[in-house]
């Protein structure tokens, strides 16, 4: 998928569930919340496509989450999560 995919358009980041709290998508204490609204936001695969073109190492993306900085030098345990 490319990020100006039809299904979705070039304005998917518009319907992005998380538009009003980015901050939880970059927050390992509020990977839970994040991940719940990745679980309903309709924009997944594009947000996922987006970050894999662009090697987003941090955060939360399309309802994966690819990793914390880390702040005590361990982010194992995040690597797997998912949502939905
Ligand atoms: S999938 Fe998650 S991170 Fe991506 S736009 Fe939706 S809510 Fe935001």
């Amino acid at each position: 998928m490319s990020l100006h995919d039809d299904t979705f358009g070039p304005d998917w980041q518009d319907r992005a569930a998380c538009g009003s709290d980015p901050e939880s998508f970059f927050d390992p204490k509020r990977a839970d919340e994040a991940l719940a609204i990745c679980a309903r936001c309709e924009v997944r695969e594009p947000c996922a496509a987006y970050a894999d073109a662009n090697d987003e190492q941090f955060g939360i993306w399309g309802g994966v989450v690819r990793g914390f900085m880390p702040s005590g030098g361990n982010r194992r345990g995040w690597s797997e999560r998912r949502a939905g």
